[in-house]
């Protein structure tokens, strides 16, 4: 080689070090015949910079201009084939390969092995492996890591102790593979042995070797273990403190791995985008805010921000803890959101009841030719369950299907709640009867609470009696959906019969929630001393579900004495249900007991002024309006105030008397009045009926209960009106029809 293209060749792979890969190509460039070896050089820069595209026109025209390809460039080509995954022109190679016998040296095999595993074709790779003549490590691992990455384990294992039995000595590399390989396949008891085979072969301090283990243990719960090896590195480089860092996190110990990433910041070690996915994913998991804006701000100040994933991480984070102000500032100001990003702000919207702007939401992302994926239209059908939007729902199934989405458990489950919630139980049952019949036992569970909230009882019976038939094992969610059907219905003995039956038959002990969902039975039916009895004989002092349950049961049937001896013990308790405020005030009013009602007041006061604010939400012409109480930022809000005037006329003429009980604010008559008169759902009722057509019905949602008086008031609008109004209310739904309603007042 003369002195001029040894230096050439030295300076190219100088700046192929550096990275510098433009100034590279321009000192190859001024050779107007480079030799094989300088081509070489510069292809193996590009593919260290993954610049494949340019390795592979380098390669190229080499061949046109005839100069000699040896063993190393095919060892390079194939690589960049690997890297744009061009099965096509590696094949040409590796034929060019073999017809020139260059297949048997060792290194170039080895290469061509994780060439063919990579694109799966394990039989030619074997084939080519036994036909090597000399095999060394490299080719033994790149035989063993192709099956570990199409996870053929047994395989991978199999060739481990071929590998043995030759008298080859594995390297880190190999330990590696096999680690990844007990990861996979979750046995612990195989992942300790092939850790204790690294430590017999000498590598207790391989700082890979020990990062891979790390990440095993972590990966498979047993964070003892993943902690003891990193406490024992005498080395550590960054990525064996994200795999400890990611591993606390996975494992539910977030305020273990924010110590952790102090004690290596303090240490003075850098960190990485990656570092700070893993510490902000905890504090989401644990919506722990204040720790996440620290974080936050230490993202913005590196320029972390740009980083999409990181960013979407944070937008996640604030919306788990309720921010959403914030998780949309960082929406609004990323650039190259992706479908991860969009679907972290759709579901922190859905999952904040703010379900209308999560529809919008959706509609934006259109526009901007964002494809949804699966996981962003179930959270949108789940929107739409919660708005009892049915057309949009029916919008988001048909898109569904279009997109050819496989229809899971999780699609299935979102659909068969939206149908039911959204007041139609058939598609729900079409949902749930289409192809094979799923043992997953949600899918049924959803299918029982479907019929459940319909007041169907037998048909949820009958759910129930089909898993039975099938073979399935109810767990407690089957029972607590099949309970609250019971209740809903009124079928007392099938209710006492499955409760009863629980622990008997399917080794299910009844939690709390059992228990209030029979007590709820048994008092909605006036079975007050087998509620008693059953409350007594509990295994544990009865919570505010099972207090209440008794409570509303008493204030139905009227029996003051219990109801008051309730109430009492409720009032003991700490934390109840801001509805719950209205009944007990109810129930002391009734008995005289004005000191109560007082002290009851004074309660609300302080912590009822916590409650969530109710509001109801209508669907009209492909759009929905929500309503709060006494909004009226409608801007039909002249007409609809003048609408529900009158109406307020015709049911007071007709019979109807407001019970201002329902309104526990210290004011006069005629406000209380007026206060009931602005609930939530009487505006989307008079909404309604204003805009659609007459004789048709009227869907609402409210995300409380209704109370007393709405619920009442309702009854007479669906005469007057001669409509069918529907009421959805956190509880179940609500058929009113000429007068009268569905619920029976059992609600
Ligand atoms: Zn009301
Ligand atoms: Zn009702």
């Amino acid at each position: 080689m003369s002195k001029d293209q040894y230096l050439s060749t030295k300076l190219v792979t100088v700046y192929c070090d550096l990275g510098s890969l433009a100034i590279a190509h321009n000192v190859f460039l001024q050779f107007f015949q480079p030799k094989t070896i300088l081509c070489n050089v510069m292809i193996h820069g590009y593919l260290r910079n993954e610049w494949y595209s340019e390795a592979l026109d380098l390669f190229k025209m080499m061949r046109s201009c005839g100069l000699e390809i040896d063993s190393y460039t095919c060892h390079f080509v194939l690589k960049a084939c690997t890297g744009l995954s061009d099965y096509e022109m590696g094949m040409e190679v590796v034929k060019s390969v073999v017809d020139k016998q260059m297949g048997r040296e060792k290194f170039l095999g080895s290469a061509i092995i994780n060439f063919l595993v990579r694109f799966g074709k394990f039989d030619d790779a074997r084939r080519l492996f036994n036909k090597m003549r000399e095999r060394d490590v490299v080719s033994w691992n790149s035989m063993i890591g192709g099956y570990v990455q199409a996870s053929q384990l047994n395989e991978a294992f199999y060739m481990f102790f071929e590998m043995r039995k030759c008298g080859i000595t594995p390297s880190p590399i190999t330990m590696v593979s096999l680690i990844q390989a007990c990861m996979r396949s979750g046995d612990l008891e195989l992942g300790k042995c092939v850790h204790g085979c690294a430590i017999e072969l000498g590598m207790r301090n391989d700082i890979l070797v020990l990062t891979s283990l790390v990440n095993m243990y972590s990966n498979m719960g047993d964070i003892v273990s993943a902690r003891q090896v990193f406490e024992t590195m005498l080395m550590r480089n960054l990525v064996s403190w994200n795999a400890m860092i990611s591993g606390y996190v996975q494992n539910g110990l977030v305020l273990e791995s924010i110590t952790l990433f102090n004690r290596l910041v303090t240490s003075g070690g850098g960190f990485d985008s990656r570092t700070m996915v893993s510490l902000i994913q905890g504090c989401s998991q644990t919506a722990h805010l204040k720790n996440g804006k620290i974080l936050h701000g230490c993202i913005f100040r590196r320029g972390f921000e740009s980083n999409v994933i990181l960013s979407t991480a944070i937008i996640d984070l604030y919306s788990k803890c309720g921010v959403l102000k914030q998780a949309t500032f960082v929406f609004d100001k990323m650039k190259g959101r992706n479908v991860i990003t969009w679907t972290a702000m759709l579901v922190g919207l859905a999952q904040n009841g703010r379900a209308d702007e999560a529809l919008k939401i959706f509609h934006q992302m259109q526009v901007e030719g964002v494809v949804a994926n699966s996981v962003t239209l179930v959270s949108l059908v789940h929107s739409c369950a919660h708005l009892g939007c049915l057309r949009k729902g029916r919008s988001v199934h048909a898109h569904l299907i279009r997109c050819g989405y496989a229809f899971d458990v999780v699609n299935r489950t979102a659909l068969i709640d939206m149908y039911a919630k959204c007041g139609k139980i058939r598609p729900a049952e079409l949902v749930f009867n289409e192809g094979s019949i799923s043992p997953d036992v949600i899918l049924w569970n959803s299918m029982i609470t479907a019929y459940g909230i319909h007041g169907h009882g037998e048909q949820a019976l009958g759910v129930y009696k089909r898993m039975m038939a099938e073979g399935l094992e109810p767990n407690e969610t089957s029972f607590l959906s099949l309970l609250t059907a019971c209740s809903h219905s009124g079928l007392v003995e099938e209710g006492l019969r499955l409760f009863h039956g629980m622990e008997r038959y399917h080794k299910i002990r009844p939690t709390q929630k059992h228990y209030a969902s029979i007590v709820d039975l048994l008092s909605r039916a006036g079975r007050f001393e087998e509620a008693e009895t059953l409350v007594k004989q509990m295994p544990f002092d009865p919570g505010t579900s099972i207090l209440e349950s008794l409570l509303n049961g008493c204030r139905t049937h009227k029996n003051i004495d219990l109801a008051i001896k309730t109430a009492d013990r409720l009032l003991c308790l700490d934390s109840l249900s801001s509805g719950i405020y209205v009944v007990l005030s109810n129930i002391y009013a009734q008995a005289w007991r004005w000191d109560a009602v007082n002290h009851i007041r004074s309660l609300m006061r302080t912590q009822g002024l916590k409650k969530t604010p109710g509001y109801s939400s209508i669907e009209v012409e492909n759009q929905v309006y929500t309503f709060f109480a006494g909004d009226d930022s409608h801007p039909n809000w002249a007409e609809i105030s003048r609408y529900l005037e009158n109406l307020r006329l015709e049911v007071e003429a007709s019979g109807y008397v407001p019970d201002t009980s329902c309104v526990l604010r210290d004011v006069d008559e005629p406000m209380k009045i007026k206060l009931l008169w602005g609930h939530s759902e009487r505006l989307a009722i008079a909404f309604g009926l204003l805009s659609t057509p007459v004789g048709s019905s009227i869907r609402i949602t409210k995300n409380l209960r209704v109370c007393v008086d709405c619920h009442n008031v309702t009854k007479y609008i669906s005469k007057i009106a001669g409509r069918e109004l529907i009421v959805r209310d956190a509880n179940r739904f609500h058929h009113f029809v000429n007068g009268n309603c569905s619920c029976k007042d059992y609600w």
